[in-house]
């Protein structure tokens, strides 16, 4: 891979390059080894260009959001990591008549919210506190308190294998629990969201996303870093309870550790590794299934 001629490419067309840049910097965990390159861009004509080079040298690439939702393997990731920078956390347009919000893929979910506040629409409280950016929302279709993307999308610009720029409804997006059809095309890069919202009253709204925020920071351990909840919700149960059911709180490998607060969660009490995670991970599973028959799935994806 020519790292050198990537930075040339980075440089000329104004994107932020740093080679062997560590992912534990850039995930919720503060886990995970080097990647080959890690890239920021401002516009969504920078990222296209970047594709199209990445693609046509033959560089892997992975496009992120906020890294709340990965684990990265302790020797990292062999190919080029791309995300947005602070400005596109701001890129959003709100149409208050209609009810309509489009945000950028890079806009934190937090300015979401915020935006829909400001535009007096309603619907949006529940991803308030979800500490992701919109694109990685749409990509595992996100949800809270009763809420999910699902319910707000409209559609999904993005970008196609062949660099073309599509727009896919959300009817087409086959969202359901912690699933799209993003998660089958890890190459189509998405690029912008469009969601229908309701309008509201805005003291309404505030209160609700204090509420929830408020919620999030009494049950959860948002004082360690972590990738939320380790385990999706099983058929018919939920993983926090099965967890602590089983007595797990508090179950400790290397630096990881099974949330004395929130059962669901596995937390980094400072130098947990990759493999503390996963062998920790592999303990729950394998504890939880004996004593009560539920499999549990891991829900932050594994980046690889
Ligand atoms: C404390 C805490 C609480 C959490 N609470 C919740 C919760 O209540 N509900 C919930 O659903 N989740 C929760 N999460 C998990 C996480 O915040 C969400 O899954 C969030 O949507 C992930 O967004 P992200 O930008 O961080 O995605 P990342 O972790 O950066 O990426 C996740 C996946 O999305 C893909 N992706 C991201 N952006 C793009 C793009 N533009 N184009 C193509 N693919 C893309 C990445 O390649 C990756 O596969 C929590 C996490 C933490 C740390």
């Amino acid at each position: 891979m020519n790292l050198d001629a990537l930075q040339n490419f980075c440089a000329e067309n104004g994107c932020t390059c740093l080679i062997h840049e560590p992912m534990s910097a850039h995930t919720s965990f503060h886990i995970g080894g080097p990647c080959d390159a890690f890239i920021t861009v401002e516009t969504d004509a920078q990222l296209c260009a970047l594709i199209a080079y990445l693609r046509a040298s033959q560089h892997p690439f992975r496009v992120i959001g906020k890294g709340s939702n990965l684990l990265v393997p302790d020797d990292g990731y062999r190919g080029i990591v791309v995300t947005f920078s602070g400005t596109a956390a701001e890129d959003m347009t709100a149409d208050p008549e209609q009810g309509i919000l489009c945000c950028g893929a890079g806009t934190t979910l937090k300015n979401a919210c915020r935006a829909a506040l400001r535009a007096s629409l309603t619907g949006l409280e529940f991803a308030y506190g979800i500490p992701g950016s919109v694109g990685g929302a749409v990509f595992m279709n996100a949800g809270a308190y009763g809420g999910e993307i699902s319910q707000v999308l409209v559609s999904v610009d993005y970008l196609d294998e062949n660099a073309e720029i599509r727009t896919i409804s959300a009817k087409d997006a086959q969202l359901s629990y912690r699933r799209s059809i993003f998660m089958d095309h890890p190459e189509w890069v998405i690029l912008r969201a469009k969601f229908s919202l309701g309008h509201g009253d805005p003291a309404e709204i505030q209160s609700t996303m204090d509420d929830l925020m408020g919620r999030r920071k009494s049950k959860q351990p948002l004082e360690f870093p972590s990738a939320g909840s380790t385990f999706k919700r099983p058929e018919g149960s939920y993983a926090s309870m099965l967890i602590d059911q089983c007595g797990l709180k508090g179950l400790t490998v290397g630096g990881a550790q099974v949330s004395e607060k929130h059962a669901g969660f596995v937390i980094n009490r400072g130098n947990a590794t990759f493999a503390d995670v996963t062998a920790l991970c592999t303990k729950v599973r394998e504890i939880v299934q004996a004593q009560t028959g539920f499999v549990l799935e891991l829900e932050p994806e594994v980046l690889k």
